[in-house]
């Protein structure tokens, strides 16, 4: 799966579910995408990934699963030295 940031306009080419007990499902319409290259927040079409609106952005921005996949996505940078 091709998955272009809104964020960034990487072309990741793969998604994970961030699911333990589901990590080989596939993301629908809907589901909430991090980009690993940048963390931005963006939401999976039918199509490529959206950017979330303002009131998706503070919901998604509140939830504290979110905020600690973005601190570690900046961490795993930073060690590899990408940072
Ligand atoms: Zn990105």
């Amino acid at each position: 799966m091709n998955v272009t940031c809104p964020h960034c306009h990487r072309a990741n080419d793969r998604t994970t579910c961030a699911d333990p007990n589901n990590p080989d499902a596939q993301p629908n319409p809907g589901d909430v995408n991090l980009c690993f290259n940048c963390g931005g927040p963006s939401i999976f079409t039918e199509d490529s990934p959206r950017l979330p609106t303002e009131e998706e952005l503070e919901q998604l921005l509140a939830n504290p699963r979110i905020v600690h996949a973005q601190i570690s996505i900046r961490e795993i940078h930073l060690k590899a030295g990408n940072g």
